[in-house]
């Protein structure tokens, strides 16, 4: 089965829409995807959501976030977790903007991981929500599906997005994170991925090595 074949099943087993596709679809705002995919690490997409609501009703630009004060910030973005290091973040990463760039999120790779605390993740997912610029943000369940798929056989994200790369047809780098993010929360668990209802079972050749290598590597 081709990538293609396998990204368009994954797509008729998922529910619901990705935050980060719900705000791109929406008005693009790259500043506001930039700001809450900042929020969005280690966290669920629900309290990203609300994180970022809460804090462009009443802060929604590079200035106003760089002048707002510390503990406001924390407190509206509270719901997103780690919320002292993220406030502190979007505010040195709005000053960045306002001294660098003229108040606007760059659309380039290396301008974006040069931004104080945004790794190539990040960067990605700008490049992919905000700009439609072919990219593949890696994040743990895109990592953990592509070695389970047998589509690389790699020990961390970084690796991971560069030997996609390498493989994947460019027409298709944006889907997979896309489809991906959340058929690893709703199908490819990970820990019991649901393969009995899994769409794409029979052609899966299901390879957990990376996994057993962790739980070895703990005991
Ligand atoms: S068959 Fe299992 S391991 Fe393979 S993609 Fe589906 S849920 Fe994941």
């Amino acid at each position: 089965m081709s990538y293609k074949e396998i990204l368009e099943k994954v797509e008729t087993q998922l529910e619901g829409e990705a935050h980060l596709d719900e705000l791109a679809s929406k008005q693009q705002d790259p500043f506001k995807i930039l700001i809450s995919t900042i929020l969005s690490a280690r966290t669920r997409d629900t309290n990203t959501k609300i994180a970022t609501e809460k804090l462009f009703k009443k802060y929604n630009s590079p200035k106003l976030i760089a002048e707002a004060e510390l503990e406001v910030l924390e407190q509206l973005i509270k719901s997103s977790g780690f919320y002292k290091v993220k406030a502190a973040r979007i505010k040195e990463v709005s000053n960045v903007l306002i001294n660098n760039y003229n108040s606007t999120v760059p659309d380039d790779y290396e301008a974006l991981v040069n931004l104080p605390g945004v790794g190539s993740k990040t960067a990605n997912c700008v490049l992919v929500y905000a700009f439609k610029i072919p990219a593949i943000p890696v994040d743990t369940h895109v990592h953990r599906i592509s070695n389970r798929l047998d589509w690389v056989k790699t020990k961390n994200p970084l690796q991971t997005e560069v030997a996609l790369k390498k493989s994947i047809p460019k027409e298709y780098w944006s889907k997979i994170n896309r489809l991906f993010v959340r058929f690893g929360q709703q199908i490819c668990l990970p820990i019991r991925p649901k393969c009995e209802i899994c769409v794409i079972t029979d052609i899966c050749p299901k390879d957990f090595s990376m996994e057993l290598a962790r739980k070895k590597k703990k005991e």
